[in-house]
């Protein structure tokens, strides 16, 4: 430890700990001080903590007698000359002459003159570009420049680069970064006691935040921020392990077993045979429903792989049980859409099925409630509404949640308020495994990975725009065979003026392209009332074709319509357009989906490409997830837990699934983290997930 000596000149250094304020640290102050904090850093110890976004590896750098024309490369020199020269009205050349040795290199910027001011003969600068010989020179126009102060060239070459905030540099941040660095030497605990270490050979704590900081090669970098990506997941697992043996401990679920009388009564309510991928998820379901801990479980299964009748199957033993069940899904449509399969598959039955959304008030909602108090409706149906707190069940033993990504963590919490009621969350856009282990590691997973017989592919087509008009002829040709379709345009929902462009787009269509036919309208903003008449007019046959926003994406089941355009297809997700297309694959007739893109870039045409190649909904997300990341199946907002610095689920995939093993190897062997080596691992789990997982204590 530092002896604190107030009177000597380097007290200030000396006397500082990892817990000061970074502010007292050389050449910071109070003015970066406020800038760092904006980077989330008001400690010595925050700055360690700070890491690079990316480093600048100098050991790439070429000598200027060694370039190539046309080739792209840096080069490390000292600036020799600099020389700007004014041609009249704001036109100007700025020549920069950068020496490495005997050999020069000249850098020009047109019209840049206050670029001048950036140089300092005499200084060491680092500029990349493309080289061009040019009169016996080479020299490179606009090239990027940096400024390496010879004091922060580190021996390997390599250079961090840290994420900035405006009026810090990187050079200031270096420079102050080593002294943090200084400062923490052998001072800073490792979380991970060695027994965690040494399976895996990860670097100790104190090796890591160096050569993160300033590595000798890129393999530094890699080992250090292994170890790093591991803790961060380890972490996370741990709280997600704990959440799940909570869970799991509670012992006040209601048993569902499924006895053979029950299940034959439930399989005679569908019209077909269940397929043997619904029976083998359905066998998953029930063995965890027949326990009294509260099941957990994740249904995952593609668009029409027939996962509403599973859920059904599982509300239905529930009943079978004299006790309730709930289902949930995101939107109004999807609750429609549930309780007209429900009342079909139980006209006859007595069992009585509520609908509770937003739209429902007054006395009706008063009588409704008043029911599912009395258990005298065994099913409710229903949005986010059936999560408010006058939602009283008398015995509420199966949770449905449909369409997960739409909900989070939050809403599953909210039903625990109910008792502990088994539940079973499920989802039509697939999980990659990554992001399901890592926001649902306290789920079991199902998947549905087979689709109903007779089921079919949608033929996708991205056509040129001189071709739409060909779609078009096909689209209402199927139309006058009999069939219908949907029309979804890009408008946002709940965007100021995006009804009048939804409005706009039908007007041209109606008085357009599908001139003869008869269209509905629907989107989220409608009345419940008016959702519902548009829906059923559209199932009826009365309407023709859909015309709708992206609220039909999910839960909309009409086997007639086989036609879909997407309008603006390039401002949808793949994983959301893969949704939409799934509205038409419902039925025995082949489904046609074509996306109108405009002019996009080449990247975006790669991108919807994808979905004209396969009909693989996992395929795809995991794409959507590896080009687009995690955010848009899951916003950060919607999965509730915090962010992830350092790992990165698509690329770490293979350190997650070990921390995961880990974590469950680790609370097996010592359920509350009790053991001396674990103290800083429990602490940081309680920090970093205590709110969000509402733990109340590890222990
Ligand atoms: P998902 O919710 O997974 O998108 P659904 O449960 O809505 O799929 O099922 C899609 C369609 O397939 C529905 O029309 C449903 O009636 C039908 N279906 C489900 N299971 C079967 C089956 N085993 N045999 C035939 N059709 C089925
Ligand atoms: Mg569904």
């Amino acid at each position: 430890m530092a002896s604190s000596a107030p009177n000597s000149s380097t007290s200030h250094t000396t006397a500082l700990e990892p817990t000061s304020p970074v502010q007292f640290l050389p050449g910071c102050g109070p003015a970066r001080a406020e800038m760092l904090a904006k980077l989330g850093v008001t400690t010595v110890r925050d700055l360690v903590f700070l890491f690079p976004r990316s480093y600048h590896d100098l050991t790439a750098v070429s000598a200027i007698d060694l370039l190539e024309e046309g080739q792209p490369t840096s080069i490390v020199g000292v600036v020799d000359e600099v020389e700007l020269q004014s041609r009249g009205t704001g036109r100007s050349v700025l020549g920069v002459l950068i020496r490495q040795g005997s050999l020069f290199l000249r850098a020009l910027w047109f019209n840049q003159p206050f670029l001048a001011d950036k140089f300092r003969v005499g200084q060491r600068v680092l500029v990349s570009g493309k080289p061009k010989y040019f009169g016996n020179r080479w020299q490179m126009t606009h090239p990027a420049v940096k400024n390496l102060e010879e004091a922060e060239l580190p021996s390997g070459g390599l250079l961090p680069v840290y994420p900035l905030t405006a009026g810090l540099r990187q050079g200031h941040l270096r420079k102050l970064v080593r002294a943090a660095l200084d400062v923490c030497a052998g001072r800073i605990d490792d979380v991970l006691p060695p027994s965690l270490r040494q399976p895996y050979d990860l670097a100790e704590i104190g090796w890591a935040i160096e050569h993160i900081h300033f590595p000798r090669a890129m393999a530094d970098v890699e080992r250090a921020r292994h170890r790093f990506v591991y803790q961060e997941l380890l972490v996370m697992q741990l709280a997600l392990a704990v959440r799940r043996a909570e869970a799991v401990e509670a012992c006040d679920a209601i048993p569902l077993p499924a006895s053979a009388k029950i299940d034959s009564r439930i399989r005679r309510l569908f019209p077909f045979e269940l397929t043997a991928g619904q029976n083998k998820v359905l066998a998953e379901i029930m063995a965890d429903l027949a326990r009294p801990q509260p099941t957990n479980r994740l249904l995952q299964g593609d668009v029409g792989s027939g996962k509403t009748v599973v859920a059904v199957y599982a509300m239905l033993v529930a009943v079978a049980h004299g006790a309730q069940a709930a289902l949930m899904a995101p939107t109004e449509l999807v609750v429609q859409q549930h309780a007209r399969t429900l009342e079909r598959l139980l006209a006859g039955s007595l069992v009585r099925v509520g609908v509770l959304t937003g739209a429902v008030t007054g006395g009706e909602r008063q009588r409704l409630l008043a029911d599912v108090a009395a258990g005298e409706v065994q099913i409710l149906l229903g949005t986010q509404a059936l999560v408010e707190a006058e939602v009283k069940f008398q015995r509420l033993a199966l949770v449905v949640i449909d369409e997960q990504h739409k909900f989070g963590v939050r809403e599953r919490a909210a039903f625990r308020q109910s008792g502990h009621p088994h539940c079973l969350v499920m989802t039509a856009t697939p999980i990659p495994r990554t992001v399901a282990l890592s926001l649902y590691g306290d789920l079991d997973v199902s998947t549905l990975d087979e689709r109903p017989p007779g089921r079919q592919n949608v033929h996708t087509y991205l056509p040129p725009e001189s071709d739409w008009p060909r779609w078009w002829e096909f689209y209402r040709k199927k139309l006058r065979e009999g069939r219908q379709g949907f029309v979804v345009t890009p408008v946002v929902e709940g965007d100021d003026g995006s009804l009048a462009s939804l409005e706009q787009s039908f007007e041209a269509l109606a008085n357009g392209e599908l001139e003869a036919f008869r269209l509905g309208l629907v989107h989220g903003r409608l009345s419940s009332s008016k959702k519902e008449a548009a829906l059923e007019a559209f199932h009826s046959g009365q309407t023709q074709v859909l015309v709708a926003t992206s609220v039909v994406e999910v839960g909309i089941d009409v086997p007639n319509a086989t036609l879909m355009t997407i309008q603006g297809a390039d401002r949808f997700g793949l994983a959301q357009l893969h949704q939409l297309r799934g509205r038409i694959s419902r039925g025995i007739y082949p489904g046609y989906c074509c996306l109108l893109a405009g002019a996009v870039s080449p990247a975006t045409t790669r991108r919807l490409s994808a979905l004209v190649e396969s009909n693989d909904g996992f395929w795809l997300a995991e794409t959507d997830f590896l080009l687009r990341g995690p955010g848009e199946l899951v916003g950060d907002r919607q999965h509730g837990l915090p962010a992830l610095r350092v790992a990165d689920l698509a690329r770490d995939r293979e350190i997650l699934e070990t921390a995961r093993a880990d974590a469950q190897t680790l609370l097996e062997a010592d359920p509350g983290l009790g053991a001396p080596e674990y103290q800083l691992l429990r602490r940081m789990v309680l920090a970093r997930y205590g709110r969000s997982l509402s733990l109340g204590d590890v222990g």
